[in-house]
């Protein structure tokens, strides 16, 4: 499902506390597609986030991957 973007869903995301996430970036990638500085996958927390059931996330990795839906 799609991942409206928006403050509220943004300030929800803990991209921040994965050991994937390059610091400066921008996170919340499920919503605003996959990362410009090349992350390497090192494991994903998106599973742990409170949007993952919330739109019925699946797979993970978006800073990879790209956006959901
Ligand atoms: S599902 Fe992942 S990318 Fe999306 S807001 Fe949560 S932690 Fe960030
Ligand atoms: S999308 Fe997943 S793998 Fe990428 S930084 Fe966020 S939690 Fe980590």
């Amino acid at each position: 499902m799609e991942v409206p973007n928006n403050e509220e869903n943004m300030s929800r995301c803990i991209c921040g506390t994965c050991p994937t996430y390059i610091e400066g970036d921008t996170g919340f990638f499920c919503s605003l597609d996959f990362s410009k500085k090349g992350p390497v996958r090192r494991g994903c927390v998106c599973s742990e986030c409170s949007l993952w059931p919330e739109y019925e996330l699946s797979g993970g990795y978006f800073c990879i991957n790209g956006k959901a839906g």
